[in-house]
């Protein structure tokens, strides 16, 4: 089973989030906060949709780029 690891910008957590449903917006477990970014580490590279999910992600609050892969 998918499991995809997220980081939230808010509390500035990282957890891991066991994904049934692609389609289920995903949460931050302490602020409940929908802005969460998805981690492209681990599990990412298993294969699957990952070309939406790379052109979708923005960065983190906490880098300025296009790519969190600077700043974790
Ligand atoms: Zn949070």
């Amino acid at each position: 089973m998918p499991i995809y690891e997220y980081h939230c910008p808010k509390c500035d957590k990282d957890f891991e989030v066991l994904v049934l449903n692609s389609k289920e917006q995903v949460r931050c477990p302490e602020c409940s906060c929908k802005g969460v970014t998805r981690l492209m580490s681990g599990f990412a590279h298993k294969g699957g949709e990952d070309g939406k999910m790379v052109s979708s992600s923005s960065g983190c609050a906490s880098c300025a780029g296009g790519t969190c892969s600077t700043c974790h």
